[in-house]
């Protein structure tokens, strides 16, 4: 057996963690277990999550219904293939899906991520498109400040410049880009706010299939929140125009925003929504992409007749059952009361920070809070500093920000809320 400082050691030799070099690696905290909202080290120490592991662990780790829906199903099978074959996991959570989601999205396709899932949402708005007539439709648009995932039509409408798009230029597709929103969620309305958007469909819609979004809550892009008025007016241009929306509602569904899914806020159904984080309750990959009937349907009717995707894990069943559990339970007993408690305590412990020199801004939206720093933070000084408070926060770029599971008390997330604010103000 390795000992602990083997292990580290052969960790940091062979093991590439998420956008870190090789070769001077930001350390990495060995982890033991991790129970409800606290994530044990290998040393003992007990970390408060703040992070839900990116938008995922939604009802806290080890959760007992989780546990259980996922011995049931490994008792049945793992996993068969979704080519010709089917099962109850996959039926049910379908149907639990179109039950919750905006109404009109009934179409629905597994696979393993979110950016696999909305590489399947680009796919299905270019073959829509080429099935209704408009082959020279076959290009994206977009706001800046998104974040869609790192595979590659994922990237390309990933904020060029976090998304890094300069490495890969010439190679990489070219889509349009409006400006981010520049009215905040609960900012005054102004509908100036959407002219850019509007000028940008009205000269290239003969060139645009889809425009692709994050509904209220730009996530990984920049942590921005922008007002319910330009989601609206977006759909309403797409419509205009002929262009499918596509909501990326992965880091977004589920409740994190203080609406089941982010589209609520602004009373619309998109044409394609993605889904993935939380779906599973943090357990395993999984995403969905939805569609409705009329983009199937159309789909459908032109050969080749098929939607031209099929992922071997496709419908993987022990992921279906656990997302048919996680699923279930935010019906039978809804978080949005919860995180609208959480909103209020965030919004109470963070405010203090508005008033330091070195912060932006200060946010909170749902179960969300975000403090923007005026510069970029020294990430590997600041991440040993929340674990010495005990308390596990990952910040990136400018952002420091929090979005813990629903299960928190307000008690663990005052403690969470004040070391926030106590590494931040030491900057
Ligand atoms: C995380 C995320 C993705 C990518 O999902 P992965 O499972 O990491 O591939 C896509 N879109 C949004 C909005 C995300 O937050």
């Amino acid at each position: 057996m390795m000992t602990e400082e083997q292990l580290m050691q052969y960790d940091k030799e062979h093991l590439w963690h998420p956008y870190t070099s090789m070769i001077e690696p930001l350390p990495v905290y060995r982890v033991e277990r991790a129970e409800r909202i606290y994530i044990e080290l290998s040393d003992g120490r007990r970390l408060i999550d703040g992070m839900s592991s990116w938008w995922s662990v939604v009802h806290g780790y080890n959760n007992p219904r989780l546990n259980k829906a996922m011995e049931t199903q490994l008792h049945k099978m793992a996993h068969v293939m979704f080519g010709g074959l089917t099962h109850v996991p996959a039926i049910e959570l379908a149907k639990l899906l179109v039950d919750i989601t905006p109404k009109g999205l009934e179409r629905i396709f597994y696979s393993d991520s979110g950016s696999v899932a909305v590489e399947v949402a680009v796919k299905m708005a270019l073959q829509y498109q080429y099935a209704a007539g408009h082959p020279s439709r076959n290009k994206l648009a977009t706001i800046r400040s998104g974040y869609h995932g790192d595979t590659w039509h994922a990237m390309s409408v990933c904020d060029p410049v976090t998304g890094m798009h300069s490495l890969y230029s010439g190679r990489l597709p070219v889509q349009f880009f409006a400006p981010s929103p520049c009215v905040p969620f609960d900012g005054p309305w102004d509908s100036k706010c959407l002219e850019p958007m509007e000028q940008l469909l009205e000269e290239n819609n003969s060139q645009i299939a889809a425009v692709i979004l994050e509904p209220i809550v730009q996530g990984a892009g920049g942590m921005r929140f922008y007002h319910p008025l330009y989601l609206r007016g977006v759909k309403r241009l797409c419509e205009k125009y002929g262009i499918l929306l596509i909501a990326d509602e992965i880091a977004t569904g589920f409740g994190r925003t203080g609406k089941m899914f982010a589209c609520e806020w602004a009373d619309i159904t998109p044409d394609i929504m993605c889904l993935g984080k939380a779906i599973t309750g943090g357990y395993m990959s999984f995403a969905v992409t939805m569609a409705t009937a009329h983009v199937a349907d159309t789909i459908s009717a032109v050969a080749p007749h098929a939607f031209m995707h099929g992922p071997t894990f496709m419908g993987n069943a022990m992921a279906c059952a656990l997302a048919r559990e996680s699923v279930s339970m935010m019906i039978e007993n809804s978080p949005i009361p919860r995180i609208k408690e959480i909103e209020h305590v965030l919004k109470k412990e963070l405010e203090i920070a508005k008033n330091f020199d070195n912060v932006a801004d200060v946010r909170v939206l749902g179960a969300i809070g975000v403090i923007e720093m005026k510069k970029e933070v020294n990430m590997a000084l600041v991440q040993r500093r929340f674990v010495e408070e005990g308390v596990w926060i990952r910040p990136f770029g400018k952002l420091v920000y929090i979005m813990p599971p629903y299960v928190i008390t307000d008690r663990q997330l005052k403690v969470l809320a004040q070391a926030m604010v106590r590494v931040v103000k030491e900057l």
